[in-house]
């Protein structure tokens, strides 16, 4: 395994080019929860913004759309209310990378759009709810996973899965009680499974690809440890992807810029903290 350090994906990290418009930055949309939930997405969507997405948009339940409408500027809010209007939304090919799970809460609906997500061709970061709603039936996400990344020109995964420990268990029950194992082994195992890009978080993030590609990431503080983070961390990998970097690189650079961000920022950080030291990041990588 490697270092999760520059050299790793730089090359192939997609930046603004010198004519390009917002347009050739892609368009991630963030999916959020309810009224008393929509933190969380708000979160995520800044931070996909500052990471470099030319456009984000929270798609929002009618029941949330006033509180998200309060706080939001440049990102932009839509109306999502169930699968079909998503579908109908999907219509616009230029949306090209998503984000559910944070703060989205436990109903049906999340099966349904991550299904409708993956059908459609796009790519898909899922984290905290998101994968949770795949506990009873890990299969049946790792099949669509891998139906979705057997498209012809475009053999890698377009799934990226971003479990904390807990939720890895609930979609990896023997892997997370297997003896023996490294937190190395069992991401790349979990990867190969889930037919994803799987980001094991914690100290020491392990990202792996089902091809057995796997980085262990150095950047960090202990100061990540607070409610959010998980969140942001979400909306700087779909920026990524929305901007076409490949999703194995698009994962590890986003993980590694999370951790550089919370190291630029030092002590005393929270979530919101985060994308307001992306500027920096990429002052270090040019
Ligand atoms: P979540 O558990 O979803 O809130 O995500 C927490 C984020 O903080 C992840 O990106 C973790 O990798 C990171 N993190 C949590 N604890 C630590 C730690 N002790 N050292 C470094 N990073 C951490
Ligand atoms: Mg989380």
């Amino acid at each position: 395994a490697f270092e999760n350090r520059p050299a790793l994906w730089r090359e192939r990290l997609v930046l603004p080019i010198e004519a390009g418009h917002k347009y050739d930055r892609g368009h991630a949309v963030v999916f959020s929860g309810g009224a008393s939930q929509t933190g969380a997405a708000r979160l995520a969507a800044t931070a996909a913004l500052r990471a470099g997405a030319g456009l984000v948009t929270v798609f929002s339940p009618a029941s949330a759309i006033m509180v998200n409408a309060a706080h939001l500027t440049a990102v932009m809010l839509k109306r999502c209310d169930d699968a079909a209007e998503l579908d109908e939304r999907l219509g616009d090919e230029r949306l090209n990378a998503f984000v559910l799970g944070p703060g989205f809460g436990l109903g049906e609906s999340a099966r349904a759009y991550a299904k409708a997500v993956l059908a459609a061709g796009r790519r898909l970061v899922l984290d905290a709810d998101g994968i949770t709603a795949y506990q009873d039936d890990p299969g049946a996400l790792f099949e669509m996973a891998g139906d979705a990344a057997m498209a012809p020109e475009d053999a890698e995964p377009t799934l990226v899965l971003t479990p904390h420990a807990g939720e890895f268990k609930r979609l990896f029950p023997d892997l997370s009680a297997a003896e023996g194992l490294s937190k190395l082994d069992r991401a790349r195992q979990a990867a190969a499974r889930s037919n994803a890009i799987v980001v094991l978080k914690g100290r020491d993030t392990v990202i792996a690809a089902p091809d057995g590609r796997a980085a262990i990431n150095p950047s960090g503080t202990p100061w990540l440890a607070t409610a959010g983070t998980g969140d942001v961390l979400t909306g700087i990998i779909a920026a990524q992807l929305a901007q076409g970097t490949p999703t194995f690189e698009a994962a590890a650079a986003g993980v590694w810029m999370h951790g550089k961000a919370a190291e630029f920022f030092g002590p005393g950080l929270i979530a919101e903290d985060l994308p307001a030291m992306l500027p920096r990041v990429f002052a270090e990588l040019a």
